[in-house]
């Protein structure tokens, strides 16, 4: 019988029963048992442990917990959805319509033709005469995206929206073993009530990192499952940067280690991954390539705040100032729906002769539209001083130290006038949501080309409906 000594740590007793001889094939299933009874946070730290003591034993256990789904050149393919008479052809969508405008997105069909994302329309054009390009619509998408997250959680819940057109769902209990049918189902609920020309790829993984690694195999329209017994496999076939994590930045940094492959990246130890990222973020990496079911705690918000490229009159600095108004109202608007106050802001811009100039602000906390117009033209003000542009480029606000109204501080200085601000907002708030657009707002708020100020789609958030009055 194997004894565990009582005053031994957990990780330590784990690491020794794993070794005992006796317990044969069962031990693997023990372990992982074992392993399921403690909290997140300890196991995180075990599994590290054992992995390092341990070669791959626990591994084969970590079952197919994860589903992604990432959809493939999604905007381009939400245009062909819609329009039957561009299906057939290269499609490119931007964010403005100007020749000079980079593209988005594009179809695989204009990728077939070498035209990459970033490219500029007249370049674009200059590969395929005849791509159609279309200017994002923003509020379709987002659309067509609520739809799709309600046609998955049909067949399994959605765990993670991670951006317009990707999304996680956490396989538990038997759905682990029915991973493959429900993917499919999923696949084919989709191409049925969405769209066929809206295709997804899915990948399927013990945890979300192999689960998206899975879902880009493929594209488009995939469909991969990354067991934990055929890792690591097909893992070499990638480069480090297709992995998600690895910047070119740490790429490179990857490289001056002596790391050149995803070969060369799982034969390191945990301990050197997490040299190498000189934080646990390496080591973090390390395990969930291996199928640990790590996952990320979630981060505070540390900011809110929109940019913007300036185009036309507005890049005029008397009228650029407008167009930073909305996005300033339109980052204040945010923060109060998640209920935060702000006490920093930082404004930034570049002039069209790329000089770049940043400036911020601190305050006692707040949350109002008058208070943080106020900051946002001070700092404006005190850039065009420094700067004196004639022309500007790009716009863009930030909010920082970002706070629930219970953390804020008392602040001596703190006066009614403010307060009573932030009561008309909320009234304001309450009056714009019932109307669903903007009736009321301080000051003006311009027509902006392209429009849709706030509602610009970034990686890891989707624009809520308010977001766009
Ligand atoms: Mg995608």
């Amino acid at each position: 019988m194997w004894r565990a000594a009582a005053d031994q740590p957990v990780a330590r007793i784990l690491a020794d029963f794993l070794k005992n001889p006796t317990l044969g094939a069962a031990q693997n299933r023990l372990v992982f048992c074992a392993l399921k009874t403690l909290s997140s946070t300890r196991i995180n730290v075990l599994i590290m442990f054992l992995s390092q003591n341990s070669g791959s034993c626990v591994q084969n256990h970590f079952p197919t917990a994860s589903l992604y789904i990432d959809f493939d050149a999604f905007f381009a393919n939400v245009e062909k959805q819609l329009d039957p008479s561009i299906r057939a052809r290269p499609v490119g969508v931007t964010a403005l319509d100007s020749e000079h405008s980079a593209l988005i997105t594009r179809c695989y069909i204009a990728k077939g033709a070498g035209i990459k994302r970033g490219m500029r329309v007249s370049e674009a054009r200059a590969m395929r005469r005849d791509i159609v390009i279309r200017v994002a619509r923003p509020d379709i998408y987002v659309d067509i995206h609520n739809r799709i997250v309600a046609e998955v959680n049909r067949h399994v819940p959605v765990k993670k929206v991670w951006s317009i057109d990707e999304v996680e769902c956490a396989l538990i209990g038997d759905e682990q073993q029915r991973a493959a049918d429900i993917g499919r189902a999923i696949e084919a609920g989709l191409k049925r009530n969405i769209g066929p020309y809206i295709t997804p790829s899915i990948g399927l993984a013990p945890n979300q990192f192999l689960a998206k690694v899975a879902a880009e195999m493929d594209k488009p329209n995939g469909f991969v499952t990354l067991r934990a017994k055929d890792l690591p496999g097909p893992l070499f076939d990638l480069k480090l940067s297709d992995l998600p994590g690895i910047s070119s930045g740490m790429e490179t940094r990857l490289h001056k280690a002596g790391i050149m492959s995803v070969e060369d990246f799982w034969h390191i130890s945990a301990k050197h991954a997490r040299a190498i990222w000189g934080n646990v973020e390496g080591e973090r990496l390390w395990a969930q390539l291996r199928g640990h079911p790590i996952e990320k705690a979630p981060t505070q918000r540390r900011m809110f705040g929109h940019s913007r490229v300036l185009s036309g009159e507005f890049k005029d600095p008397k009228r650029a100032v407008d167009c930073l108004r909305l996005l300033t109202v339109k980052a204040a608007n945010r923060l109060r729906r998640e209920n935060y106050t702000a006490a920093a802001m930082s404004v930034s811009f570049k002039t069209q002769n790329k000089i770049r100039w940043s400036g911020e602000t601190q305050f006692s906390a707040c949350r109002d539209d008058h208070s943080l117009l106020g900051h946002m033209h001070r700092l404006y003000e005190r850039g065009m001083s420094e700067t004196r542009p004639k022309r500007l480029q790009s716009a863009s606000v930030m909010l920082h130290k970002i706070a629930l109204p219970t953390q804020r501080g008392r602040d001596l200085f703190e006066d009614q006038n403010s307060r009573n601000w932030e009561k008309l907002t909320d009234v304001m708030d309450g009056l714009n949501r019932n109307a669903k657009r903007a009736v009321i707002h301080l000051g003006p708020r311009p027509k902006i080309p392209g429009g849709y100020a706030g509602a610009k789609i970034a990686f890891g958030r989707v624009p809520d409906a308010e977001d766009f009055y």
